[in-house]
């Protein structure tokens, strides 16, 4: 270790899963370590607010802070050009630039690499726009505006191999709700593609009644749908969608559409490609139990980064999502499991990797606890109403505040999870063991 006293912990990525975890590290080891942040961009994005942002009723800006000097008053390290290489066997990493940056433990949080570049035309360089990143949106929603002055179809869904489904079916009902409000629904008849066995699997082959619930969802909004949909290419004004029947044969439909946004499959970023033991073929962090590189133990993944296997086959790939809370939860565990380590204990703390999800449908909404997030559950609970608009409205309030002072996590929303029987840690060993309020 380069300082016995003060460990060298770096955190890659400044998304959600990062900035979470730099401050929590801060908290729990307080000086007695070195942090450093380095992400390839200076502020922090709330996605979930994306969709918002691709219809108007977000700008950019309000769901964007500055990193800077949140974390200078954390005296956490910022670097905000990004790492071109990890060179795990030299516990170093070479940044934009060129320079290196040395480490004794490294957690990567870098998000996903959008692949639209494996389905001809797809993504914002060819003819589907995208809200997977703020700019994305932010673009999303000058096309919608165009679209608005010479409306036809919208065509809203998810590549072969996407995992994350439930800003799909926001974005989907967000779009309907706004074209509603300027009475120009009448004249977009819509649809949605999804890889989804069914409508409302989300990844994890449903969650309480997601099936039923967002099937009467769509039929209520007049919105058709594909299921075990394959994006073949997509043209100016048109998409090629093959969907797979059950009973195994093809049929191809050719969607037309004034505007389109598909999400894309995720895969690892360059910086990590190919390394082998740190990542899998698709560049995504291998982890053992304890969020822990199985090959290089001072490395951790967490977020959207991280390996997952699929629950279960499906006809056409879909992922397994990683959603706000679960990303929490792992943060939670690597940062207890890091304190232990640098204080020579084994690592014990083992994430739940429960999912939990507020899905905003601008005039209502569907909310879900999947506890496990691989079934069968204890938890598996689902509900709608107008109340998850609101909501979601508290939650991104609440988020970017709790992200703007730096909190690793304020008392009360420990209080109000605790109340709810939901947990980030699991309760095997006693000290995890969290005892409802
Ligand atoms: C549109 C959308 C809506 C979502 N809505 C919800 C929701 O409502 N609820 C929910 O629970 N989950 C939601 N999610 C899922 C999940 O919570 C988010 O994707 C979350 O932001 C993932 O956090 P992360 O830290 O893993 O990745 P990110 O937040 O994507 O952060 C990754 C960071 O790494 C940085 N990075 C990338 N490459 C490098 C590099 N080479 N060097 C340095 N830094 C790098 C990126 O710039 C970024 O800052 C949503 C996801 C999307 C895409």
């Amino acid at each position: 270790m380069s300082d016995h006293h003060r460990p060298k912990i770096v955190i890659l990525g400044g998304g959600l899963g990062g900035t979470t975890c730099a401050f929590e590290l801060r908290h729990a080891l307080g000086d007695s370590a070195e942090l450093t942040l380095v992400s390839d961009r200076p502020r922090f994005s709330f996605l979930p607010s994306n969709p918002w942002v691709a219809v108007g009723w977000r700008k950019a800006d309000e769901v964007q802070i500055e990193l800077a000097p949140i974390l200078a008053h954390k005296h956490i390290t910022f670097i905000a050009h990004g790492a071109e290489r990890v060179e795990p066997m030299l516990n170093r990493m070479r940044l934009k630039g060129g320079d290196h940056l040395d480490y004794d433990f490294l957690v990567i949080a870098t998000g996903p690499e959008l692949a639209f570049d494996e389905i001809p035309g797809l993504g914002p360089e060819g003819y589907t726009v995208s809200i997977c990143q703020t700019d994305h949106a932010r673009a999303a929603a000058d096309a919608f505006e165009r679209f608005c002055t010479d409306p036809g179809p919208v065509v809203i869904g998810a590549v072969q191999g996407a995992s994350c489904f439930g800003p799909v079916y926001e974005f989907l009902m967000i779009v309907d709700t706004e074209l509603r409000r300027r009475k120009l629904r009448d004249k977009v008849p819509m649809t949605l593609v999804t890889p989804e066995p069914y409508v409302g699997h989300l990844g994890l082959d449903g969650i309480g009644d997601t099936k039923s619930m967002l099937e009467s969802e769509l039929r209520e909004r007049q919105i058709k749908w594909v299921t075990n949909a394959r994006i073949k290419h997509v043209a100016q004004g048109s998409m090629a969608v093959e969907e797979v029947h059950p009973q195994g044969y093809t049929s191809l439909h050719d969607l037309p559409f004034g505007y389109a946004m598909l999400l894309p499959a995720f895969r690892g970023i360059p910086a990590l490609m190919g390394l082998e033991g740190l990542v899998n073929p698709r560049g995504f962090v291998l982890i053992d139990e304890y969020q822990r590189n199985p090959a290089y133990p001072n490395i951790f993944g967490l977020g959207v980064c991280v390996a997952i296997p699929p629950v279960g086959k499906t006809a056409v790939p879909v992922g397994v999502p990683k959603t706000g809370f679960m990303i929490e939860s792992m943060s939670t565990a690597i940062t207890q499991n890091l304190r232990d380590i640098i204080n020579a204990r084994e690592p014990s703390h083992r994430a739940t990797w429960n999912a939990i999800c507020l899905a905003d449908f601008g005039d209502g909404g569907v909310a879900f606890v999947a506890q496990p997030q691989i079934p069968p559950r204890d938890v598996n609970w689902s509900a709608e109403g107008r109340w998850v608009h609101y909501a979601k409205i508290g939650f991104e309030k609440y988020f970017m505040r709790k992200i703007r002072h730096g909190q690793a996590e304020p008392a009360y929303e420990r209080l109000v999870l605790q109340a709810m029987g939901i947990n980030k840690l699991l309760p095997e060993d006693p000290r995890d063991t969290i005892t409802a309020a």
